[in-house]
């Protein structure tokens, strides 16, 4: 392998067509990859991240490979209801109505913590689109789908599944009949032509106000979830673009659902050819699981990035958690195997620790030229990060060679795997509670008892009490406009 890297040879599973496909660009040398972002009602579990580490993971695959990247991850920040087949209330309402903040603040609060998890877990800088900043683009595209393919009801204008071709298709990867799973599955609004029928457009019901409405030809409401990333991809990324990534139980509902209107927007309805479809190729995580089944943001102790901080685990060993694991395969959480990732970058981050002196030199170099193959191939093979991991550690066991020339192939490899290990030290790698044991229970105590300190004016108490939450990175913000107690420094 010289430094001249294949631009071709890139397999990877096309969900559509369920077979691996070599990567070929629809731009020259541009990689262009839209993955659905989170809906910020309330704080990411680290399954939905796991969504996130595979997204980045891609994208620097396609960036090693030489393309020149460019990668959305929205921001669903109105429109997706309580259940994805668009039934049920507005998550977004639904949560602000049981904090007590507006939507749009809610909406900040969340993107804002979520922004944070991604950082940590060393995703790189995308664009975050915000779902709110594109309605009248929505609306557009609503208008030049609605004569061949909507009707309105009552509660909004639908779309008629049945007005494009193969409906469904790429939810018949995970069974022969998906598209009548999906059918038999949607609970029915009254006067649906089709059961998988799904709105465009959700009017506000009459004598209702929503925090988040705005005017358009078929009422005052708002936009469909499905609608929004649709919309959102073909403006930044122009249709077609390459490759739409999410989680799993996305290839059922809500791409499907994409597809169907991407088909109506190019004009053509058909599936014939995967331009029509708005991405070439569309690719799914499978979902983190917790042994008792299913990762959910309600039952028991909510798997957080921040929950594992504070158990004083260092962010990136659950990163490598994740690399561990095909994307493709389930994996499922347990603290034991999080504290083994952990002891395994520790070990990488200590044979490092011996080449931080040395300048990279020309990583073109045979005794290296094994494991940089291995490395290459297995990425290649839809992204086989978990035999990629062994030949980074191959690379590292390599004995007499310049400490330049061996940097220079770790930080090669590294760059694609994401794990740092030239800016961690084995001290960031202890797992140690101690220090990061200040947990959103421990705050919300210590801030009842400053205001029960305000209030007998006992400021020694109360500075003393906020000193030591500054310690530990919380900042109080007193008088805030938006009423937060508090936000991490
Ligand atoms: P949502 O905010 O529900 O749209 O989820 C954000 C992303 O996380 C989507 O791509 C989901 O498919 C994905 N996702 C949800 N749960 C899991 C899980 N347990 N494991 C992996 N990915 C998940
Ligand atoms: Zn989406």
């Amino acid at each position: 392998m010289t430094d001249a890297l294949p631009k071709t040879g890139l397999r990877l599973f096309n969900s559509l067509t369920r077979q691996l496909e070599t990567f070929i660009p629809v731009h020259a040398d541009e990689a262009r990859v839209y993955s659905c972002g989170p809906t910020v009602y309330n704080y990411q579990h680290i399954g939905n991240m796991r969504a996130y580490v595979f997204a980045d993971t891609l994208g620097r695959v396609l960036q090693y490979k030489g393309y020149t990247l460019t990668h959305v991850i929205n921001i669903t920040d109105v429109g997706h209801l309580t259940s994805d087949a668009d039934e049920g209330e507005d998550k977004m309402e639904r949560m602000a109505a049981r904090e007590g903040k507006s939507a749009w603040d809610i909406a900040r609060f969340y993107q804002e913590d979520f922004l944070r998890d991604l950082a940590r877990l060393n995703v790189q800088p995308k664009q975050h689109p915000r779902a709110t900043e594109f309605v009248e683009e929505m609306i557009d595209w609503g208008k030049r789908m609605a004569d061949k393919h909507c009707y309105a009801l009552e509660s909004g204008l639908y779309f008629d599944v049945s007005t494009v071709q193969d409906y469904g298709r790429l939810a018949r990867a995970v069974t022969e009949d998906g598209a009548e799973e999906i059918r038999g599955r949607i609970e029915s609004v009254e006067g649906k032509r089709n059961a998988a029928d799904f709105a465009i457009w959700r009017k506000t019901p009459a004598g209702e106000t929503r925090q988040m409405e705005w005017d358009s030809p078929w009422g005052r409401g708002a936009p469909g979830w499905h609608l929004e990333c649709s919309v959102m991809g073909e403006k930044l990324l122009g249709f077609p673009f390459d490759i739409h990534t999410g989680g799993i139980d996305h290839r059922e509902i809500h791409h499907p659902n994409e597809i169907a209107q991407n088909q109506a927007f190019c004009g053509c309805g058909g599936l014939s050819d995967a331009e029509n479809s708005g991405a070439r190729m569309w690719m799914h995580n499978n979902f983190l699981v917790e042994r008792s089944g299913k990762m959910s943001k309600s039952s028991g102790e909510f798997l957080r990035l921040q929950l594992l901080l504070d158990k004083g685990y260092h962010p990136l060993a659950y990163r490598l958690m994740c690399l561990q694991a095909h994307y493709r395969s389930e994996l499922e959480f347990s603290w034991e195997g999080l504290g083994a990732a952990l002891t395994r970058l520790k070990r990488m981050v200590m044979q490092v620790e011996r080449l931080t002196d040395a300048a990279a030199g020309n990583p073109a170099h045979q005794k290296f030229a094994p494991a940089l193959e291995k490395f290459d191939a297995a990425m290649s093979d839809d992204l086989n990060t978990a035999i990629a991991l062994t030949a980074l550690e191959e690379a590292l066991a390599v004995k007499k060679v310049d400490a330049g020339i061996k940097r220079a192939v770790i930080e090669r490899m590294d760059g694609v795997l994401g794990l740092k290990l030239f800016d961690l030290a084995r001290t960031d790698l202890r797992i140690r509670p101690a220090a990061a044991a200040v947990t959103e229970d421990a705050i919300k105590q210590a801030l009842t008892r400053r205001t029960a300190a305000r209030a007998e004016k006992d400021f020694a108490t109360s500075d003393a009490i906020r000193d030591e939450l500054t310690a530990k990175g919380v900042e109080i913000m007193d008088g805030d406009p938006l009423g937060w107690d508090w936000k991490l420094a």
